[in-house]
């Protein structure tokens, strides 16, 4: 298990406001994981682990985590760009309507350069994609290296609404184990998975629906059958239950964010996004060819005046440069220190994960092929190939696959 650190008020020393003060108590990422005995229905709604602060503390903190996520976020992009990297993050959001995904997507996506964001949001399948594996369509929307991946619901509609609604007859203990191979294998191709679900309570989401008729301004975001999903609310509390425990797994655990304050959903999912970046460790690519010799072709290129000008100008930003490097290191080890991620890649809490899957147990990409899509069952290749069921193996402890 990890060590935290911990200041002199016994507090982890993280997590600071622009004062210096600790606003995260504790790490939200340990607070609000998903282990084997999690419990949907005991979770408070309202609540908002781990911050001391008040909401206007939160948005001020989210937009300097903002920075830090942008930089991390370049520092990927050109390590795919001109360092042969390969990494890229993916942010899975689910919610039921009105959970504040819509908010997630523009308070935590917009900290960030467009440039460096794909983001797919998934609906009822199309005809096509109704012909393919349910799969299909999510394998197609994965970040390419360098990206930072949002996905919008996900594959998980196929165990939550497909369920409820009775859509596809599944074994649906296989679509999990299928899921978790799934997600090893994202895993295992270098992107780190960061999965939110966000919960409202009831009532919020009868207060956020009415809100929509009551606002012409706000009109155009319902949809009448946001209120047959609502009478299903037992339904969808029990799918989720059964998901979340399903398909946490160590590589690409679940996070539960009580989101009846919208503030604190965005403060917390920007913490985990920027744990998720912090844990790549980013450096900016080195370049294959000599910075010196460049310069000095470049340099003939120029007149004398132009010239001293460049050096002075260089002599600046050489020291804003080393000033903005050591900033960014203090900030990557602020948000390491708070989620306690210790030198041999082993977290806490003392988590005992659900099932896991065996690293060998990976679904070939090209398995699920001509398989249909909610309808469908688990495609006969990668069935062969776990043996009909997943294998498991000895459930694990630590924390997730970050590192
Ligand atoms: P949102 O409710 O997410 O704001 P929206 O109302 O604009 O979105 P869409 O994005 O077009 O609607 O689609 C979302 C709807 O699609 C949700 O009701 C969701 O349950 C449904 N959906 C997503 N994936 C599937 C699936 N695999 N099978 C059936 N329905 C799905």
């Amino acid at each position: 298990m990890a060590t935290s650190k911990n200041s002199s008020n016994g507090r982890k020393n993280s997590g600071k406001d622009g004062s210096g003060a600790t606003i995260w108590a504790t790490d939200p990422g340990d607070l609000l994981l998903v282990g084997p005995t999690f419990d949907l229905s005991s979770l408070d709604r309202a609540a908002t682990p781990g911050w001391t602060g008040d909401d206007d503390a939160a948005d001020a903190f989210r937009l300097q985590r903002g920075e830090l996520l942008s930089e991390m976020q370049e520092r990927l992009f050109a390590q795919a760009r001109a360092g042969g990297g390969t990494r890229s993050v993916l942010l899975v959001v689910q919610g039921l309507d009105t959970a504040g995904k819509g908010g997630i997507i523009r308070h935590v996506a917009g900290l960030m350069d467009p440039q460096g964001l794909a983001l797919r949001s998934f609906g009822a399948p199309t005809a096509e994609e109704l012909r393919h594996h349910y799969l299909w369509r999510v394998r197609r929307s994965l970040p390419t290296p360098g990206k930072v991946g949002i996905f919008d619901r996900s594959h998980y509609e196929d165990v939550l609404v497909v369920r409820v609604n009775h859509l596809a007859d599944v074994d649906w203990d296989k679509r999990f184990d299928e899921i978790n191979r799934f997600e090893k294998q994202v895993v295992d191709g270098g992107t780190v998975i960061v999965k939110v679900a966000l919960m409202v309570s009831r009532e919020e989401q009868g207060l956020r629906l009415m809100e929509r008729l009551d606002r012409p301004d706000k009109n155009w975001k319902f949809n009448p059958g946001d209120v047959d999903t609502r009478s299903k609310w037992d339904d969808y509390q029990a799918a989720y239950q059964v998901m979340l425990v399903n398909t946490s797994t160590h590589y690409a655990p679940w996070h539960v964010i009580p989101a009846d304050n919208k503030w604190y959903a965005r403060v917390a999912v920007t913490e985990l996004l920027a744990q998720a970046l912090a844990s790549l460790e980013l450096t900016w690519p080195t370049v294959p060819w000599q910075v010196e010799d460049q310069k000095r072709r470049l340099a003939a290129t120029m007149d004398p005046a132009t010239l001293v000008k460049a050096a002075e100008s260089a002599a600046t930003e050489a020291e804003e440069v080393h000033e903005e490097t050591a900033a960014h290191a203090d900030d990557v080890r602020e948000v390491n220190e708070l989620a306690a991620v210790d030198a041999n890649g082993g977290a806490s809490p003392e988590v005992a994960w659900g099932d896991d899957v065996a690293q060998e147990d990976t679904v070939a990409a090209t398995a699920e092929g001509d398989q249909p899509a909610s309808g469908g069952q688990p495609a006969p290749a990668a069935e062969a190939q776990s043996g009909g069921k997943g294998k498991k193996k000895d459930r694990k402890k630590g924390k997730s696959g970050k590192k």
